[in-house]
């Protein structure tokens, strides 16, 4: 598949860089600078002109082949496809003339001639752009009343996807994501004419790492994803912006959520880390939030109030903190939010004095040139500032284990090595006392004194450092599983108990901490003491959003 280059990251007039070549473009009317280059498809629907299309992708090149965004520039015979034009000095466009309009509601016609039009059963209804364009542009009773070109129903493509080549109308994004994201030249036309169909090339499945952003790119129902197909209609769904957890990258990602269960991620844009997209593997992360989840306080083993765990907690720190300090053993993870690190910085280093802080999460796994890292952990950069030399690894853990050099053991964050091997993975026998704030029930809860739920990524409100050292937002989608709490509200309670010197300043006089402190509050607190927070941003209150045309997909 060929095409034009891929058009670099759109420049807003905020980020249009000093010395940029600039040239000036008059768009029904409106007279404009633009940057040169500019794809003019962009140029008109930055001033409103709702140029539509379904071929065109910002991330791709532009093929032209579904001839919906033709414009009439002046002094051209024919209209130009907008997708693959560049703007140029003194051009003058119309987007909305009658000829133009003609040709759209032809174009749509056309492509509905053989559509199946089965939306009633679609998963792609409610954000189809075939659907919308045909309400914006067209909205006539169809002229063919003969039998239409049938197709499959539901080609098997991947391990992740289904085709119905009924829906697809041959705009051939889903090929160029192979080609140009995934460079796994999978997918191809074959045949000619009204029998034209979207397969996989010979000997070929659609199995690449990035498969699953062949769905997003589709803009009808032809490509399904096998683990959301079926399950909901998208004007069920909300939206809520986040990171995806599955490692150091740290793509954006809209979560889809119904009911308060996380239905499926898909990216979001960000230029500067992901551009559109997202690997597969990180669409998986959100099983991880309901799968075996501890959503009540234990204390041996039982389920409690969580006063009463709290008190015990404390109780058990307590003890060694009157006998020896130093024989208390702090696990930070690179999986928790910065807040909660620096929650539990500040209880590790000013509050009980410990001196002996590890840091733990998943191990390394693979990697590639184009999104994933081998870094499985989405908060490492954050853990290791924050920790600010101080920590150190699983494996001097266990020697200080083996040793006896630890009586009591405070471990937040269960996710990685530590939960999937649990005891095997740390010779436990010569502690005293283990508390673990967990995610999920394990061998490690049931071995602990003291287990208290804790809230998961897409539960919280709290930042992440990827590994380009960018500080980015995650944001509450779902309630959390059963009593869990965030993990600084939970070390802020555990430090009240201990009567140690408030964590957060609360304004109000004996009040736990947490009751009058949030997270908004304790991001604020680590920014000012945090130089690689400095340039972070807490960004604005969003409510999630019902899904309707909302999003990134289609
Ligand atoms: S399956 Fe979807 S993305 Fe692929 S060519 Fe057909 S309509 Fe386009
Ligand atoms: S590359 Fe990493 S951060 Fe991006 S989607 Fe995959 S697992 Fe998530």
């Amino acid at each position: 598949m060929t095409g034009a280059p891929v058009p670099a990251p759109r420049e807003t007039e905020a980020h249009i860089p000093a010395g940029t070549e600039m040239v000036t473009v008059t768009i029904d009317g409106t007279t404009k600078q633009f940057p040169k280059g500019t794809i003019l498809v962009e140029a008109c629907n930055s001033l409103g002109a709702d140029v539509p299309f379904f071929c065109y992708h910002p991330g791709l090149s532009s093929p032209a082949v579904c001839r919906q965004c033709l414009v009439d520039v002046k002094g051209q015979p024919k209209p130009v496809p907008s997708c693959y034009t560049p703007v140029a000095d003194k051009m003058e466009v119309t987007t909305a003339s009658p000829r133009v309009l003609d040709i759209r509601r032809q174009m749509l016609e056309f492509t509905l001639l053989n559509h199946p039009i089965d939306c009633p059963i679609c998963d792609k209804a409610g954000e189809c752009t075939l659907q919308k364009h045909y309400f914006d542009w067209d909205a006539k009773y169809a002229r063919n009343d003969g039998i239409k070109v049938h197709k499959a129903k539901k080609v098997d493509l991947g391990k992740h996807i289904v085709l119905d080549q009924e829906r697809c109308i041959l705009c051939t994004r889903c090929i160029r994501v192979c080609d140009e994201v995934a460079k796994e030249p999978e997918l191809t036309m074959a045949m000619r004419g009204d029998h034209e169909v979207l397969t996989t090339a010979p000997g070929k499945r659609l199995d690449n790492p990035y498969s699953l952003n062949t769905v997003d790119v589709c803009p009808v129902g032809a490509l399904t994803s096998k683990d959301f197909r079926f399950t909901r209609r998208v004007w069920e769904l909300q939206s809520t912006p986040s990171v995806c957890p599955g490692c150091a990258t740290g793509c954006n990602i809209e979560v889809h959520s119904a009911s308060q269960e996380i239905q499926r991620l898909v990216p979001r844009e960000n230029p500067y880390v992901n551009q559109h997209w997202m690997c597969d593997e990180g669409r998986f992360t959100y099983r991880r939030v309901s799968e075996n989840r501890l959503g009540v306080p234990l204390v041996g083993g039982a389920p409690v109030e969580w006063d009463r765990a709290l008190e015990q907690a404390a109780r058990l720190v307590r003890a060694t903190l009157d006998q020896a300090p130093a024989r208390i053993g702090v696990v930070f993870s690179a999986q928790s939010t910065n807040e909660d690190l620096y929650a539990l910085a500040r209880m590790t280093w000013e509050s009980l004095g410990a001196t002996r802080a590890y840091v733990a999460g998943f191990d390394q796994g693979w990697s590639d040139n184009i999104l994933v890292s081998a870094d499985k952990n989405p908060n490492t950069a954050g853990a290791l500032a924050i920790g600010a030399g101080r920590l150190k690894s699983l494996m001097d853990l266990s020697n200080d284990l083996k040793a006896g050099a630890l009586s009591t053991l405070l471990i937040v964050g269960d996710a990685g090595v530590l939960g999937a091997a649990g005891t095997a993975a740390l010779p436990l026998a010569k502690l005293e006392s283990l508390i673990v704030l967990a995610w999920k029930r394990g061998p490690l809860t049931d071995a602990a004194q003291v287990a208290l739920p804790m809230a998961d990524w897409a539960e919280v409100d709290g930042t992440i450092t990827n590994r380009q050292g960018l500080v980015q937002r995650l944001r509450a989608a779902v309630p959390p599983a059963g009593d869990a709490l965030p993990g600084w509200e939970i070390i802020s309670l555990l430090a009240h108990r201990l009567g140690l010197p408030l964590l957060f300043s609360s304004g109000t006089e004996g009040r736990a901490p947490a009751e009058a402190t949030t997270a908004r509050a304790v991001f604020l607190e680590a920014r000012q003491k945090m130089a690689f927070m400095k340039n972070a941003d807490w960004g604005r209150t969003s409510l999630p959003v019902q899904l309707r045309f909302a999003n990134s997909r289609g």
